[in-house]
C-alpha cells in the first residue's frame, strides 16, 4: 500500500446556498482530500496549519479515518483560516464574501520526517510558492504529484505557478481555470498548451458536466451522475480529487488506464459531498456504497454499438 501525502487548507467555512445556510462549520480543501483520500488510501498524511480555535474532536476524527496529523500544526493563540460563500440559484456559480487567512498568512509547510519517502502528493489550492516549498522539502521526489490551483493566483502570482507547474505530474483545475490559465476557448487546445507547461496529465473538472483528462493526444471523459439531491457543492473539487489521488496511491499504478478508474473514484466521492452541507455526507460511507456509486458511472456511459451504419 503506498503512502500519500495531502497539503492543504483546515479551515472554518461559511456556506450559503438556496437551501440553507450554515454557521461556522468545518471545512478546507486539506480536510475535504484526506476524508475523500481515506476510503482508499489507508497511509495517509497531512501538512497544514490551524489556531487554537479548531476543534480537536476533528483532528481526532482525523486521525480515526487513518490520516496521521503529526503535520498539522496547532497555533494556540492563533485563528484557523475562515471562508464564507454563497452560491447563486444555478448552484454551479458562488460569489466568496469573506476570507479571512489568519494562520495561512505565514504558513510554513513544516514536513516531519517520519513522511520523508512518501510515495504520492497531494497539493491542495494554496499559494503555489507555498506547493513549490513542500516539493522542494521532500528529500525524496514522490511517484506522483497532483495539484490544485485557482483563479487568484493566475490574477496575482502567474509567474509563480507557473514554476510550479514545472515540477509536477498532474494539474486538476476547472474549465474556467483552464481557459484563464492558457488564454484558450477550447478546452482541448487549452490542455496542449497547459500540458506544455510542465504537467503530464491535466484534468478538467466541468462541475455537473463532468470531468475531462488529457494526456498526450489521449482524452477520456467522466460525465457527473444526474443527481436528485445537490444541497451543497463547497468541496466538492477536493473531495474529486481526495477520490481520484487516493484511488491512485491504493492501486499504485499510474497507467492511463487506472487514471480513468481514479478520475470514477473521485466523481463518485464528489457526488456523494455534494449531497449534504460541508464533509457530513462523506464522513461516515461504506465501501459497497462507494463500489455501487461507481458502478452507476459504469451504466451511465455503457453502451454496445452493435448495429451497423451502412
Ligand atoms: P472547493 O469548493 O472545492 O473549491 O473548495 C472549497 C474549500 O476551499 C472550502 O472548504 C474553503 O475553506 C477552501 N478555500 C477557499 N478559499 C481558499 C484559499 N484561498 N486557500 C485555501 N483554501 C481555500
Amino acid at each position: 500500500m503506498s503512502s500519500l501525502l495531502t497539503v492543504g487548507s483546515v479551515a472554518f467555512d461559511a456556506i450559503e446556498t438556496p437551501f440553507g445556510k450554515t454557521d461556522k462549520i468545518v471545512g478546507g480543501a486539506g480536510t475535504y482530500i484526506s476524508i475523500s483520500a481515506s476510503y482508499f488510501a489507508k497511509d495517509q498524511k497531512i501538512v497544514s496549519v490551524v489556531g487554537g480555535d479548531f476543534p480537536k474532536e476533528t483532528i481526532k476524527f482525523l486521525e480515526d479515518k487513518g490520516v496521521n496529523t503529526e503535520g498539522l500544526q496547532i497555533k494556540e493563540n492563533e485563528k484557523t483560516f475562515f471562508w464564507s460563500g454563497k452560491y447563486h440559484n444555478d448552484m454551479n456559480s458562488r460569489d466568496t464574501l469573506v476570507t479571512e487567512l489568519n494562520v495561512l498568512e505565514h504558513f510554513d509547510p513544516i514536513i516531519p520526517e517520519s513522511y520523508q519517502g512518501v510515495d504520492y502528493l497531494m497539493l491542495g489550492n494554496l499559494a503555489p510558492t507555498v506547493q513549490r516549498q513542500v516539493i522542494e522539502r521532500l528529500t525524496v521526489r514522490p511517484k506522483l504529484i497532483a495539484m490544485d490551483t485557482m483563479n487568484f493566483w493566475m490574477d496575482i502570482m502567474l509567474d509563480e505557478l507557473k514554476k510550479t507547474l514545472k515540477l509536477i505530474d498532474i494539474l486538476i483545475i476547472n474549465d474556467e481555470e483552464a481557459r484563464q490559465l492558457s488564454g484558450e476557448y477550447s478546452l482541448k487546445v487549452a490542455a496542449k498548451k497547459i500540458i506544455e507547461m510542465g504537467p503530464k496529465y491535466l484534468i478538467i473538472k466541468k462541475g455537473e458536466h463532468g470531468a475531462l483528462l488529457f494526456h498526450g493526444d489521449k482524452v477520456f471523459f467522466a460525465p457527473a451522475l444526474p443527481l436528485e439531491v445537490v444541497f451543497d457543492p463547497t468541496g466538492a473539487g477536493d473531495t474529486f480529487a481526495g477520490g481520484f489521488i487516493g484511488y491512485l496511491a491504493k492501486t499504485d499504478d499510474d497507467s492511463f488506464e487506472n487514471m480513468k478508474r481514479a478520475i470514477v473514484a473521485g466523481s463518485a466521492m464528489a457526488s456523494f459531498c455534494v449531497e449534504k452541507f460541508g464533509t457530513e455526507s462523506i464522513e461516515y460511507l461504506q465501501q459497497q456504497e462507494i463500489y455501487d456509486r461507481m458502478m452507476e458511472f459504469v451504466d451511465l456511459v455503457n453502451f454496445n454499438l452493435e448495429k451497423s451504419i451502412d
